[in-house]
């Protein structure tokens, strides 16, 4: 695609990097069909090509963004599928990301969307601040449906819609916390390993058993495992939102705090529960790479990252052989199968441990969970999961198996069938408990 910036946008390097990302565009039109927005809406501005081009003239002409490309850039899930689709290795993850930031900086949304924007950016990153507000989402959750919901067909939100998407997602009970930062878990037997475990924001206040069940799969398994204090939300929620000073901040703080137990104890890798966080810590090198005084432990940190079954891939497992034939539905999340292409090491780590395992039609979509997405557009959300659901429900499985909170909590908000994390599924089949099942 040829692109028009004067030598002087140029001097910048992220217009550089988009100048970059955009000529690597042949307008070929292969992602449109792997789109969710697309595939639902079927409006090329809905598509990976048409957001490009709405891109592409809101960087070059340097002006405002109007409400109407912000419509669509809004109704970008940032899952990645264009990413796995194209076959020029166009960044889209990059393009969009830098064009939030410029919404969030140029453009004035409504003051009610600012003031919801305000309060996700300050609850969701904040475990403790998270816990509060689900209590009061249960208190509230009784009122939700004297909420007007918006007309048949629309896919355009309303604050109604947005408040009634929060209160549906808020669990019924929460768990009492998890281990506290700082804590370390020894290897049993001989020790063959030591990592940092991510603890995420709002996955401890959920489902805090998710974590414990990867301690027990790793200390297991010979591996030491360490909860590193001062560490903070990787900044993902954030930067989604287009709030990369925010989310800066946090990666700048998590550099430091895993890069100090890397020096004091050591560490073979930094693990996610979450695949989410680990797509967007994998990519604090990128995000980093202007910053003199942390680009290089940022890029360090970076290659330490992996998620808990990219890292599990390379250990032998011990599974207990008492799984049966348990069906288990593999729904990939797209952090995981767009963002990290970590794609086979689930399923098989899952096989191997004696379950059969399933993959699920349209395995491709996403969701709708994708961050702050079954909140902020929650109709489209709602389409794709009940789409995601029936796809799930078509192979008739016993469970349902995800690496990432969010999909979960979206998938099980449309299905009687259990969701649990593959972590879970890997502990039982170990010598772990039996998943606790929503
Ligand atoms: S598939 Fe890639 S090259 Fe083709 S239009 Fe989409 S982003 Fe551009
Ligand atoms: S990230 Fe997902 S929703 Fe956004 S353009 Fe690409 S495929 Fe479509």
């Amino acid at each position: 695609m040829k692109t028009e910036f004067s030598l002087a946008q140029l001097a910048d390097p992220d217009i550089q990097e988009a100048d970059k990302i955009l000529r690597a565009c042949v307008h070929c039109g292969f992602c449109t069909a792997t789109c969710p927005t697309y595939v639902l809406l079927g409006d090329e501005l809905d598509s990976p090509r048409g957001r490009i081009y709405l891109i592409k003239q809101m960087l070059e002409k340097d002006e405002k963004p109007t409400a109407d490309v912000v419509k669509h850039i809004d109704r970008c899930l940032s899952c990645l599928a264009c990413m796995t689709t194209c076959p020029s290795g166009v960044n889209y993850m990059h393009l969009v990301d830098q064009a939030r930031v410029r919404v969030e900086r140029d453009y004035s949304r409504p003051l009610v969307e600012r003031a919801l924007r305000k309060v996700l950016s300050l609850v969701l990153p904040r475990p403790d601040l998270f816990r509060y507000s689900m209590w009061l989402a249960r208190l509230g959750r009784p009122f939700a449906d004297l909420l007007p919901s918006p007309g048949p067909g629309s896919v355009s939100p309303t604050l109604f819609s947005r408040i009634k998407a929060m209160l549906a997602l808020a669990p019924r009970h929460l768990p009492p916390p998890g281990p506290a930062p700082g804590s370390v878990f020894p290897a049993e037997g001989e020790r063959r390993g030591r990592v940092a475990l991510m603890q995420g924001c709002a996955q401890q206040v959920l489902a805090p058993r998710i974590n414990q069940a990867a301690i027990n799969v790793l200390t297991r398994h010979g591996i030491e495992v360490v909860l590193v204090k001062d560490e903070q939300c990787c900044g993902a929620l954030t930067h989604h939102m287009g709030d990369d000073h925010d989310a800066l901040a946090r990666a700048r703080a998590n550099v430091a705090a895993w890069g100090r137990e890397a020096e004091q104890g050591g560490l073979d890798a930094i693990l996610m529960t979450t695949s989410g966080c680990g797509t967007v810590v994998k990519d604090y090198g990128y995000l980093l790479r202007e910053d003199r005084d942390c680009a290089a432990a940022a890029a360090q940190i970076s290659r330490l990252a992996k998620d808990v079954s990219e890292y599990l891939a390379g250990i032998e497992l011990k599974p207990s052989g008492r799984m049966g034939d348990v069906k288990v539905a593999y729904h990939a999340a797209c952090s995981l199968q767009h963002g990290q292409k970590i794609t086979l090491a689930p399923k098989e780590l899952l096989s191997k441990t004696g379950f059969v395992v399933k993959d699920v039609p349209e395995s491709h979509l996403c969701c709708g969970s994708a961050g702050t997405y079954n909140i902020l557009q929650p109709e489209l959300a709602g389409r794709l999961r009940d789409r995601k659901v029936a796809n799930i429900a078509s192979v008739e499985p016993d469970m349902i198996a995800a690496g990432n909170i969010g999909c979960m909590v979206q998938i099980a908000s449309g299905t009687s069938v259990p969701v649990v994390h593959t972590i879970e599924l890997l502990d039982w089949a170990t010598g772990g408990p039996r998943p606790a099942l929503n």
